[in-house]
């Protein structure tokens, strides 16, 4: 019989944010036997859902639910150190909560089997348990689902794969609603979504009269109101990282990050969205696109991990939004622009990585191909915008959307970074990456590398931009105003420079036509100053 994961464990005492080893270890492995079972049961590290199609149906006396940690999911990216001990220690504490519910947990530690792959710890859990079956919930990433299929297929089981209910939009919809077209709109989703879900709705009209309050959520942020206090409990991770890299997982990221406030439960979640509701939300709208050297957080939720590893749904963060509005906590165009959001940006993400996977992570319609800065990895550049970003990144494997965006995405494009590299990093990078989300927001949001499928236009900008919404200008040692010259900012030369060399393919895209009549109007001297100066940045990327 193979060693105990409670004989193994229990010889040391390993804590797992406030969950200890023999908590967690929690019943011997002879309890879960030997025997034959009738549903063998897979929960991934992203389905962390009591209310999960997987458990419909479910017997305690004939099923098993199988959880692998596997190697390979914390190396097939060069992973933030964060990122790997959260997901470990979330799956951990859901674990517990399965067996304090009297469920048969088999789980495979990374610690005791070694498992390289997901598959290697399936295989060996159908040969252990012989089960009639596999059921397991349509998992997030399409690798994951062809893994999912080779098992069942080598293993000759039928293989039971049921909807996930935590989204709002099914694939099969979503595939619906964008049925063949060539460019899709989020706006016209989140309008359907809205209708068909009645969120925010008085009978068949938005609420206040309108879908969209963009126009009021875009100020920059001067300090006050004062950025909210992190009340989140924070969690040490040290020892179980310690456990994780005997175990041969290498990573990066700032060693204080073992030590982090992300939620390990349903419970800590919950209460972090309470507090974002009371605290935060009011002013989500105002400052949803600021950026700021002294706020790392401003006015966001912070929830993204918690609803990427299904610890809260979406409707039940809709619905508390959309609660305090109906009780006079929050703005409308704040409780709207929050909710776009979860409803409109997180569905309508998922809908298109299902609807283009596989084949859509290859797309590069830019041709764009310039390896990553080394600075990528250390946050070492002059250019304060970038430093902040990287930095926020490394410390803490989370950034907001704009410094995502606006400041690393957007100079990324502009630089010509090659998009399949970028896309690894922002996978490995942040404590919300799965690769559905992350892919199509990389890709095709921040990349325009599927060519507009995604997004209308490029989300590009100079330093104007970067300067009107953040305080990163100031204090730059390169010249927001200056176009030309070893001091001007990058941003600039590089963003006429990007319009240029893709006339072709940008410049009848009428949501862009004023940047091409201004190009019209420059100079052929202006123009060539340009390209030689954004030639000049490229060839020095890593020392800028
Ligand atoms: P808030 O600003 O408070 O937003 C509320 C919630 O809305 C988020 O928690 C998230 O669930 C959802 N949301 C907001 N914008 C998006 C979006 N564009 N796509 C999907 N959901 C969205 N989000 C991820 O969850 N995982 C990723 O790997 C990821 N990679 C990104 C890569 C790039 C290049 C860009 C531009 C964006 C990426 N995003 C990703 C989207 C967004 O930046 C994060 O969801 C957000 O920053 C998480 O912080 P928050 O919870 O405080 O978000
Ligand atoms: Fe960034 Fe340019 Fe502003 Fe410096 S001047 S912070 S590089 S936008």
């Amino acid at each position: 019989m193979a060693k105990g994961v409670g004989q193994e464990l229990g010889r040391s005492e390993i804590l797992l944010g406030s969950l200890s080893v023999q908590q967690f270890v929690g019943v011997e492995q002879e309890e879960i036997g030997m025997s034959a079972c009738r549903h063998l049961i897979i929960v991934l590290g992203d389905q962390l859902n009591h209310d999960s199609a997987a458990f419909d149906g479910f017997d305690a006396a004939t099923d098993v639910v199988l959880m692998v940690e596997a190697r390979e999911e914390s190396t097939h990216v060069w992973s933030h150190k964060a990122r790997t001990a959260l997901f470990l220690s979330a799956m951990r504490h859901f674990a517990a909560e399965l067996r304090d519910k009297q469920i048969r947990v088999d789980y495979r530690e990374l610690n005791v089997h070694r498992e390289a792959t997901l598959q290697a710890g399936w295989f060996a859990a159908v040969e252990r348990h012989r089960p009639e079956s596999i059921v397991c919930v349509e998992p997030g990433d399409m690798r994951v689902w062809q893994a999912l299929n080779v098992t069942a297929a080598k293993a000759r089981l039928p293989l039971d794969i049921r909807p996930d209910r935590h989204f709002m939009c099914s694939r099969e919809a979503f595939a619906k609603w964008a049925g063949t077209s060539k460019s899709l709109r989020m706006e016209f989703f989140y309008r359907n979504m809205r209708r068909e879900h009645g969120v925010l709705m008085e009978g068949s009209e938005p609420l206040g009269g309108q879908w969209n309050f963009d126009v009021e959520n875009r100020k920059p942020w001067r300090g006050q109101p004062a950025e909210p206090i992190d009340t989140r409990a924070q969690h040490n991770h040290a020892e179980l990282w310690q456990t994780i890299q005997n175990a041969g997982v290498a990573s990066f990221g700032e060693p204080h990050a073992a030590d982090f406030r992300w939620p390990l439960n349903r419970d800590d979640a919950l209460q972090q969205l309470q507090s974002f509701i009371t605290c935060v939300l009011p002013h989500f709208g105002d400052f949803q696109d600021a950026m700021s050297t002294k706020a790392t957080r401003l006015f966001h939720s912070q929830l993204s991990f918690a609803l990427n590893v299904k610890m809260l749904s979406p409707h039940e963060v809709i619905d508390a939004a959309e609660n305090a509005w109906r009780d006079g906590q929050a703005p409308l165009a704040s409780v709207e622009g929050f909710i776009r959001q979860i409803l409109g940006w997180r569905e309508y993400i998922r809908g298109v990585y299902w609807a283009h996977m596989p084949g859509y992570e290859n797309n590069n319609v830019l041709n764009h191909n310039t390896p990553l800065p080394e600075w990528f990895w250390n946050g070492e550049t002059r250019m304060r915008c970038l430093a902040d970003s990287i930095g926020n990144s490394l410390q803490h494997a989370h950034a907001h959307h704009i410094q995502r965006l606006m400041v690393i995405g957007n100079f990324a494009l502009l630089a010509g970074l090659d998009p399949q590299a970028l896309h690894h990093w922002y996978l490995g990078i942040y404590i919300d990456a799965f690769e559905w989300v992350e892919l199509p927001n990389t890709l095709g949001m921040s990349q325009f590398a599927d060519g507009g499928l995604l997004a209308s236009k490029p989300y590009v900008s100079s330093a104007a931009y970067i300067n009107k919404m953040g305080d990163y200008c100031k204090g730059c040692s390169y010249k927001k105003d200056q176009r030309i010259g070893e001091n001007a900012c990058p941003f600039n030369a590089l963003y006429w420079d990007f319009h240029v060399r893709h006339a072709d393919k940008l410049s009848r895209n009428p949501r862009i036509g004023m940047v091409y009549r201004n190009l019209a109007k420059m100079s052929v001297l202006e123009t060539e100053a340009i390209r030689v100066q954004a030639e000049s940045i490229r060839a020095r990327l890593q020392v800028l």
